[in-house]
């Protein structure tokens, strides 16, 4: 047997009263049909900094190892654009097309593929 308990109050559209300002407040001014305070009075100007700051999606292992790859990449990518070296510039954009790709960032993997191939190509025609 499964008993659903339903809060009156939402379907009947009353008021509720915070315990802490002592107003009546409609029921979507609380968090959830529980909660014995208003959104108004819980909130924290630090606590909602701190959440808005936080870094909250969570990388998964194979994506913070391509992470690393992409920082490697990059490392070749700026050395490449001080030597003009075409092997450098194939390395760095094959190192930063892993990374871009396990986040799938598709715009930045167009834009790699691009360079790789534009690269390649150079080296094929300096042969
Ligand atoms: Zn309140």
């Amino acid at each position: 047997m499964f008993y659903i308990s339903i809060n009156t109050n939402i379907l009947e559209g009353k008021m509720r009263k915070c315990n802490k300002c002592d107003k009546e407040k409609k029921n979507n001014k609380f968090r959830h049909d529980y909660k014995k305070t208003c959104l108004k009075c819980e909130f924290r100007f630090k606590v909602w900094l701190l959440r808005k700051l936080a870094y909250k999606s969570k990388l998964t292992a194979y994506q913070k190892v391509a992470s690393r790859i992409g920082y490697m990449g990059s490392g070749f990518l700026i050395a490449a654009q001080w030597k003009i070296d075409p092997t450098l510039y194939v390395i760095g954009f094959t190192l930063i097309l892993i990374q871009t790709s396990s986040r799938k960032q598709w715009n930045l993997v167009a834009l790699n593929c691009n360079g790789l191939i534009a690269w390649i190509s150079h080296i094929l025609k300096s042969l």
